[in-house]
This record gives structure tokens, sequence and C-alpha cells, in this order.
């Protein structure tokens, strides 16, 4: 087993941000890119993909510490059914390789080998296979998703696993080469650490989206500044798989840069950087999951809002909020918000100081695409006209003309990073 480093050992201006990592150290599972192919040369490979890579690369930069790898079955197994981790340690949502058994037939796959997980063609990271198993479904989703509902996505993705779950310790030997727009976001945990540092922060709020952000986001954040009495807002958009409706996952990156850019933040006090992870939709077991990882980047704070990664009507909105009186502390700390909107008597108004209810303008998805399809803008107090021309801009660059997922989108869609071709012969076939 790869040696952990600690912190400490991995320079100063990591070691200078005093927030420890969940579980103490920042996992490290990266192959040195010249000690790459030597790593790889023999090994058989297993095809994954884009959910599976975007985790492994998770994995190895530390975004998922304390993992070093795809869940066992005591693992599985405890934060199934106690939201931790075999050892002890909170863990919400399992982080699974699944295989069919065929595939591990035809593949050869067996426990004390290690194989060669490739995306498209390219290495990925190296699998020592630990253990293959089998896992009840129903139970998962029951535990995670409070529900076996076929209308919850992560029911339905827990149902569409294969039938065996390979779990093992990884080395990722590709390094991802992540496209633009998305390229200039693209920063490891001890990237951001090193960035936080620089800035001279030490209190750091996390806000997770998956939004163009309208008024109401941007007080939202600037609220919670002032809550987590914050030297820094993290914007840290999820980029993953889509579903019919979101707002493209460019749109998403390059508005929330540009409120900073416009100026309605300094760059004194706001970043953005992107988490590649597939929205589980798991409402409070997804708060949980979302905190750990952004204790990982170096963030003290997460604000977690109304509804916070739910879905439909499976959670209550405030759910996401009592959980974390029932775990232990995590080092991170929540901050609680309800929402913002504008009203037209107090302006940016936050719900609990404003009770103009019938004066309240809230701007919907659904109402920001009717707008965008009539070809009218929408109010600026309600969303900034910058934002909006970033939108409207992305939508045309990368969406097809849209800044909404359609069905476009989901087939054409730009990779968000892809790997380096191997050298040649060293992918057996
Ligand atoms: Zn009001």
């Amino acid at each position: 087993m790869p040696r952990l480093i600690p912190l400490e050992e991995k320079g100063s201006t990591i070691a200078a941000n005093a927030l420890s990592p969940h579980g103490g150290t920042l996992i490290d599972r990266v192959v040195p890119a010249d000690r790459g192919a030597e790593r790889i040369r023999g090994l058989k490979p297993i095809a994954v993909r884009d959910s599976i890579a975007a985790e492994c690369i998770g994995i190895a930069y530390g975004f998922f510490s304390p993992l070093e790898g795809f869940m066992g079955r005591a693992d599985v197994d405890a934060v199934t059914t106690q939201m931790r981790l075999a050892d002890g340690l909170v863990w919400s949502i399992p982080i699974v390789l699944d295989l069919s058994s065929d595939e591990i037939s035809a593949r050869g796959v067996c426990v004390g080998e290690t194989f060669l997980l490739t995306h498209h063609g390219r290495p990925l990271a190296t699998l020592d296979v630990e253990e293959i198993f089998a896992y009840d479904l129903e139970t998962l989703a029951r535990c995670v998703y409070g529900t076996t509902d076929d209308a919850h996505p992560g029911v339905r993705r827990t149902r569409a696993y294969r039938d065996r779950f390979v779990a093992g310790r990884i080395e990722l030997v590709g390094t991802p080469q992540v496209a633009p727009p998305f390229d200039r976001f693209w920063l490891t945990p001890a990237q951001l650490r090193e960035r936080f540092a620089e800035n001279g922060w030490r209190r750091v709020v996390a806000f997770q989206t998956r939004n163009v952000p309208h008024v109401g986001h941007e007080w939202l954040m600037k609220g919670a500044f002032f809550a987590a009495r914050a030297d820094g807002i993290l914007a840290n958009p999820v980029i993953g798989e889509k579903k019919a409706g979101d707002a493209i996952d460019e749109a998403i990156a390059l508005t929330h840069a540009r409120l900073r850019e416009a100026g309605y933040f300094t760059q004194a006090v706001h970043e953005t950087s992107l988490l590649l992870w597939d929205m589980r939709y798991a409402g409070p077991r997804e708060a949980v999951l979302h905190a750990i990882v952004r204790k990982n980047l170096g963030c003290t704070h997460h604000v977690f809002g109304r509804d916070h990664a739910g879905v439909g009507d499976f959670y209550d909105p405030f759910a996401a909020h009592r959980i974390f009186d029932e775990l232990p502390d995590l080092g991170i700390e929540p901050v609680l918000t309800q929402a913002w909107s504008v009203c037209e008597l107090c302006g940016p108004a936050y719900a609990a100081f404003c009770g103009h209810e019938d004066r309240r303008q809230a701007l919907s998805g659904t109402r920001l695409r009717k707008l965008i399809a009539d070809g009218e803008r929408p109010d600026p107090s309600l969303f900034r006209p910058e934002v909006f021309d970033a939108m409207l801009d992305a939508g045309e660059r990368y969406g097809a003309g849209s800044p909404f997922v359609d069905s476009r989108y989901l087939e054409h869609r730009n990779p968000v990073f892809t790997l380096p071709a191997p050298e040649p012969a060293t992918v057996a076939t």
C-alpha cells in the first residue's frame, strides 16, 4: 500500500491552512506522469463510463478523502445503514464501481490482481481488486434516498447498477485534460488550498450550485459570507450528468465567474472552481457528502439553503439542515439559510426579514426559459444583465443555441475532460 503523505510534509502553504481534510490526510493517488507508462504495462483493461472516470479523478486528487478507491462491502454496508465508513468516520453515499458478472468473467477480473481502468480507450487508473461482491440495491436505495420510488433519479441510478461491486484502491495514471471553458476553473484540493492560502483566506464558505445565479443566489452567498464571518466565498458548481431543463454546465461555471468579473463580488472574496460529481439528489445525505468534499477543498463553512440537493417533494425542505444535528462535528460548519428573493419594497430580501410576500419577485428556471424563448430580458433587479449575457453566450457556444439542457446537448456536449493517449504498446487488449 502506498504511503500516505501527511499534510505537514506537502509544503508550507498547505500546512498554513489549518483545516484538516476529512479523516486527517489529503489523499494523493496520482502516479507521476513519467511513471505512468511503466505502471500500466501489461495490465488488462476494464472500460469505465464517464461517471466512474470522474469519481476516479475525484478519489485520486483527494476530493473524496479519506477514500483511496472504490468501497468494499464493509464500507458500503456501514455507509448505507449507519452513514459511516467501516472505521466509524461519517460518510453518506456509497462510492462504488459496478461491473456485470459477464464482464467480470470475460475480463478475468479477480481478487488480488491489478487491472487498468480505461475511459474512451485511454488509460485512466490502476485498480487493485480487493473484493468482488453483490449488494442488495433495494436496501441501498431505501437507506440512502429514503425511498424506493423509481421517480427518484438516485433510485433509478441505483437500480441501474450492474450486478457486482468491485472494490479496491486506485491510482490515477492519466492526468485529465480539462476542456475549455472548464479548464480555468479546474483546481485540485491541494491547488485550491494553495489558492486560499495565497488569498490569505482562513475562513472560506462553500456555495454548492447547479444553477446560473440570479440576484437571490448572489445575496445568498453574500449573506452566508457575513454569517460565516468568512474571508472568502467558493462558488463550486457541480459538473456532471445533466437532465433536460437544467442549465448547461458551461453556463453555470461561466456565469458564476461573470458575477465576480462584472464587479458584483471582488476578487478579494470570490473564487469559482469545479466539482466533478453526478448529482444523486439524495437531499440530506447528499448535503453531508457536499460538506465532506468541500471540507477536503479547504472550506471551513458550507451554505445549505432550502431543499439542498433535493428533487421533487421527496424531502422536507429543511431536512438537510436538521441532519447535521444527528452527526458529530464534521470540521466544516453548516451555514443554514433561508432563501433570498427580490422584494419591490425591501430590495434583495432574506425570507425571514421581508414581510411582503405578495411583493416578492422570484425568477424560476421555468420563467427564465420562457423569457429567453420570447426574446426578452429579465429585470436587472432580478438578474444581472452581464450574467444574462454570459448565459446566452454560453448557450450559443456550447449549448447549440440554448443555455438549457436538451436532447441535442445531451448527445453532443463536449467532454468535460479527456485523458492523454497512451504511449504505443503499453495497453494490452
Ligand atoms: Zn419586502
